[in-house]
């Protein structure tokens, strides 16, 4: 029985190699040189063509190759009841919270000037501003939001939440629903998205949530393009309301090469790296989900598929 492998973001030869070391037992098909449609049992994806997953009569589990599945969802074809898992690897959550770790404590000392004040050769001390005056209010709660949420208290930051289900976390101000969500906007200096993209989530950061942010206030996204309405961003930027952002994530990728992101001095653009899933960390989730689904049971990180995550 195999793993059908469909991704062209990730390396067929890293999972292969990771996967055998684990279990020498299962095969492995790369889409779409896949030749045995009967012997798939579960299909590992990124961005899949949509219907790749039809006709694999004993499909039994769909596995993210990411902690986000809206590519999945975007398959209008995709099999019905077939249990969707997403990843949560320890490795993939560090590199995000070392990423936004990185974006917070960048905005949060200024860097942005120091540098631009060292390519005019000015030796100008930026003193650093108190932490109180960087709270900040992260969106999405989840594996992620609460691994960097952790790191932000530790550093000595306010942070608070907003997720969908009410939530009680010892030193973090929560937040759910819709009338958290204003509540959260006021009082976030940095405001990071770490929201999964659903279409409750979608287009989320825009203009309105922008006006409830303070002055100054900064925007951080590293979920996905999507929640964000660029122009909308760059609006208020431009019109001197918010202070920056930090992307990592575009509607459109590759951001093309005329997106006037690229060269704002306000924004900070990087490729979608923040957290790259690493094959040989992830790996055992997934045999381990697939031992799951051969006997009948739902695999680890099931995502339920009225919520999209
Ligand atoms: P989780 O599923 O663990 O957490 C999702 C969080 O979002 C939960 O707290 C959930 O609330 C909250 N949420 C979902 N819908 C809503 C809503 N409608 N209103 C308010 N809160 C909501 O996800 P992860 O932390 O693992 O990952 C988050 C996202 O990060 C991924 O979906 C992916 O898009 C992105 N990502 C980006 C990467 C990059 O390289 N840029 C790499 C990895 C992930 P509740 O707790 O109530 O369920």
């Amino acid at each position: 029985m195999s793993i059908l492998f469909i991704s062209k973001a990730d390396s067929p030869t890293e999972w292969q190699q990771a996967l055998a070391s684990l279990d020498p037992e299962i095969g492995f098909q790369v889409w779409p040189d896949s030749r045995k449609p009967e012997d798939i049992e579960a299909a590992l994806v990124w961005k899949h063509p949509p219907g790749a997953l039809l006709g694999l009569p004993n499909l039994k589990l769909i596995q993210s190759l990411g902690a986000g599945v809206d590519h999945i969802f975007m398959d209008p074809r995709l099999p019905k009841n077939v249990p969707i898992a997403r990843l949560v690897d320890s490795e993939l959550t560090r590199q995000m919270v070392e990423y936004v770790v990185l974006a917070v404590l960048s905005r949060h000392r200024r860097l942005d000037l120091i540098r631009g004040a060292q390519l005019l050769r000015d030796w100008q001390v930026i003193p650093p501003v108190p932490i109180s005056c960087s709270r900040v209010g992260i969106l999405g709660f989840g594996e992620i939001g609460r691994a960097t949420g952790n790191s932000l208290v530790n550093l000595g930051f306010k942070v608070a939440s907003w997720t969908r289900t009410p939530h009680t976390v010892g030193a973090v101000t929560s937040y759910h629903g819709p009338e958290g969500f204003t509540s959260l906007l006021e009082k976030s200096d940095i405001l990071i998205c770490l929201l999964p993209l659903t279409a409750k989530t979608r287009g989320l950061l825009n203009a309105e949530a922008f006006a409830t942010l303070p002055t100054d206030a900064y925007v951080i996204n590293v979920a996905r393009g999507a929640h964000l309405i660029e122009q909308d961003l760059l609006a208020a930027i431009d019109n001197g309301h918010l202070s920056g952002a930090w992307l990592d994530v575009f509607d459109a990728e590759p951001l093309p090469s005329n997106h006037p992101f690229w060269a704002h001095p306000k924004i900070v653009v990087t490729p979608h790296l923040a957290g790259l899933t690493v094959a040989s960390s992830a790996a055992s989730q997934v045999v381990h989900n697939l031992q799951l689904v051969r006997i009948g049971k739902p695999p680890q990180n099931l995502v339920d598929p009225t919520v999209g995550y």
